[in-house]
């Protein structure tokens, strides 16, 4: 439900927004294949049959099919699920039109101001403290990602939520080489199935970086140009720690399209998923003032939408738009 809301929300802002997001009005599939390999073909099987559970129309492929609706895919592929799924959008145009809507509405949307502390008053919290000053408010929402733990130890808040860092390479082919989202399966589960981002020991810390797991994740966009992401790696400091995931991802990239190794390479970067236990993100009051909304793992923008109506719905003390308790932050006591 939180994932509809959103997309509804999507929709009904792209008919009016003051700065074009790149929604796309259709949803143009999601294509995910598995080698011959155990645990390529049963997680595959197990992320179908998932998102069959959630509504998703998934249709089984053969490996025929697999080519004859992606030629330019390799020939070592062995069967895939075609979901009748993804639509795309630009998360930063998002944003910034969110902003924008916020600001025309009467809000006051301030950038590049950083908050070092919640303002606590006894158990009550009543506002943030900020490099221009303290900002104090009847209700704190603190939706701050990844870094939401380091500001709810500001008033002496544990929240289990772990970083987790993904890239993504951006190239220009020279020709179309996937018509669809692909994946190849295997390199993560379903949630709570899914290995979670588990806190780092210092212990581990004393053997190198935390290891890196890659898999490959093609999105062809609207401008022919294509993403190529698929990697995770549990955070210890902002600034990348495997500076060679870029390359491994390209490298997952050519062995499931080989047709990849043409395109031109215009960039790469990072950002940090903020993980939860069970992979769902934690919305909702943790102490009197004080609303959290985080932990969106590789979901943020699929939720966050849905996340602000419930979020909405919290402040003002009405109904909530759909069941609480599957984001309630009291499941991790
Ligand atoms: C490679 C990659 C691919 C992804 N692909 C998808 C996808 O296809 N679909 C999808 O739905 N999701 C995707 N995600 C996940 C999505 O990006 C996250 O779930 C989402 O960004 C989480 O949103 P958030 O607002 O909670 O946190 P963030 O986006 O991290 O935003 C938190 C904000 O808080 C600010 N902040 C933090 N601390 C402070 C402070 N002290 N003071 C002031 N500001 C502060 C930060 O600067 C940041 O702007 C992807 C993530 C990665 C890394």
């Amino acid at each position: 439900p939180m994932a509809r809301a959103s997309a509804e929300a999507y929709d009904r802002l792209a008919e009016d927004a003051p700065i074009p997001f790149g929604l796309d009005r259709e949803r143009v599939g999601f294509l995910l294949v598995a080698g011959d390999d155990d645990t390529e073909r049963s997680s595959g099987k197990e992320e179908a049959e998932a998102a069959a559970a959630c509504g998703v129309p998934i249709q089984a492929v053969d490996v025929a099919e697999i080519h004859r609706l992606e030629p330019d895919l390799a020939s070592d592929l062995v069967e895939g699920w075609l979901f009748d799924d993804a639509r795309r959008l630009d998360p930063a145009a998002l944003t910034v039109a969110l902003a924008l809507r916020a600001r025309r509405d009467g809000g006051d949307v301030r950038t590049s101001t950083v908050v070092r502390s919640l303002i606590a008053d006894g158990d009550v919290v009543r506002g943030v403290v900020t490099d221009q000053g303290a900002l104090e408010g009847d209700v704190v929402v603190l939706a701050a990602g990844p870094w939401t733990p380091s500001l709810l130890r500001t008033v002496d808040f544990r929240s289990p939520i772990t970083g987790s860092r993904g890239w993504l390479v951006h190239l220009a082919p020279p020709r179309s080489v996937v018509s669809r989202v692909i994946s190849r399966a295997g390199w993560h589960r379903v949630p709570p199935r899914d290995e979670p981002t588990p806190p780092i020991t210092a212990a581990d810390l004393m053997d190198g970086p935390p290891k890196t797991n890659t898999g490959t994740l093609l999105q062809p966009n609207a401008d022919g140009t294509l993403l190529v992401g698929g990697s995770r790696q549990a955070v210890v400091t902002d600034e990348p720690e495997d500076p060679t995931v870029p390359q491994r991802l390209v490298r997952g990239a050519i062995r499931l399209a080989p047709a990849v190794a043409e395109a031109t390479v215009l960039g790469a970067w990072w950002g940090i998923r903020p993980m939860t236990p069970d992979g769902r993100p934690i919305v909702g009051a943790v102490r009197p003032g004080l609303v959290v909304a985080a932990g969106h793992g590789a979901l943020g923008v699929v939720l966050g939408a849905g996340t602000a109506r419930l979020v909405g719905s919290i402040v003002l003390g009405e109904d909530p738009p759909f069941d609480t308790d599957p984001f309630s932050p009291a499941r991790f006591g």
